[in-house]
């Protein structure tokens, strides 16, 4: 959707959303069902362009790449982390992968050497806010998501790297993000297939819900840092390059041209 197309979807829930409530509240309790459905029905509406990772209405966020090769474009979240990000640079290095880190501004200002050595080591460094606020992103106002974009902005240019793309915590959206993104130069970047390891106990299983339906041009998000269970930090991903590698596919970081869906 263009630039326009943004914007007016943005008025159009808005306008939805207040005209239902006033609605509701003129039927009030002459028509109870009818109320609840004017008070919550845009509700819906609007949770669904903002919590659905498939609606692209409000800001585009691709969900795979085009390629006619046995390719797939591997993007960390969560980092830098001091204990995971170097062996993870160092297991990349082995399988001769590239791979997106989306870091926090946050880690990154604590650990600024390893945003260094992230972009020295071939990868890209790429923006997933300053604070990570995953409850209240989808709620924040526009001075709010232009501070999180400008303070992480701010901490990854003065370690010498400048972002192009941007994911948002659990890819929750926000009526003020397109503008936002546009304004600084970002873009913003799906999955195909995620790992959820928050939720597995096993680095297999992080694996087997990875790579389920695999096929060339998919996007894999994965996590680093203190939020993955001890047990599987950085084993879940070893196991996904292993796999990746019996499959004959490469880790590749695709030009954004090529970016769909
Ligand atoms: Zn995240």
């Amino acid at each position: 959707m263009e630039a326009g197309g943004h914007s007016q979807l943005v008025w159009f829930l808005i306008t939805v959303n207040l005209a239902g409530k006033v609605a509701a509240l003129l039927v009030g309790w002459t028509a109870p069902a009818a109320a609840l459905a004017l008070w919550f029905g845009p509700d819906a509406l609007l949770a669904y362009h903002l919590f659905a990772p498939a609606a692209q209405g409000l800001v585009r966020m691709p969900r795979r790449f085009a390629t006619g090769r046995r390719e797939v474009w591997l993007t960390i979240d969560d980092g830098p982390d001091p204990d995971d990000t170097p062996r993870l640079l160092d297991l990349l290095a082995v399988h001769g992968a590239r791979a997106t880190f989306f870091v926090i501004g946050e880690m990154a200002a604590r650990h600024p050497d390893l945003i260094r050595a992230i972009a020295a080591a071939g990868h890209e460094v790429a923006h997933h806010t300053h604070t990570h606020p995953l409850a209240s992103f989808w709620c924040a106002s526009p001075a709010r998501v232009g501070w999180e974009l400008d303070a992480g902005l701010g901490v990854l240019r003065a370690a010498g790297v400048r972002p192009t793309r941007f994911r948002p915590p659990a890819g929750i959206k926000n009526l003020w993000l397109a503008r936002a993104l546009r304004a600084r130069g970002l873009t913003c970047v799906g999955w195909s297939a995620r790992g959820l390891e928050r939720w597995c106990s096993a680095a297999a299983q992080v694996a087997d819900r990875a790579l389920r339906g695999l096929a060339p041009g998919a996007i894999l998000l994965l996590h680093e840092g203190p939020r993955v269970p001890a047990a599987i930090r950085v084993e879940a991903i070893r196991v996904v390059l292993d796999r990746l590698r019996e499959q004959g596919y490469q880790c590749v970081v695709p030009r954004s041209e090529k970016l769909v869906g």
